[in-house]
């Protein structure tokens, strides 16, 4: 049965992980590890380091599983990577 999507939300930005998708690469954890920690349960935590820097790092996921939209009036002008999280 496949994993539910998860979705952790700051006002800036909208993180979204999809289980069935990552491949464990552990890049996210090696680059912020503040943001993203496996030993919580919930473990995505968008709002302990800057909204730019998580957006980095999850264009960093080699495998798409993490995800992020920023909030209406929170776009940068020079992110020209933003997608909105996978409905698949
Ligand atoms: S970087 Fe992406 S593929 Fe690698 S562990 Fe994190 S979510 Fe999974």
């Amino acid at each position: 049965m496949p994993k539910r999507l998860q979705t952790y939300e700051t006002p800036e930005i909208t993180v979204t992980f999809d289980p069935n998708v990552c491949i464990h690469s552990g890049v996210c954890v090696r680059g912020l590890r503040a943001v993203f920690d496996v030993r919580r349960r919930d473990w995505v935590h968008p709002d302990a380091a800057p909204a730019a820097d998580v957006a980095a790092q999850i264009r960093r996921c080699p495998s798409g599983a993490l995800q992020y939209a920023w909030a209406p009036g929170h776009e940068p002008p020079d992110d020209g990577a933003t997608s909105p999280p996978s409905e698949t």
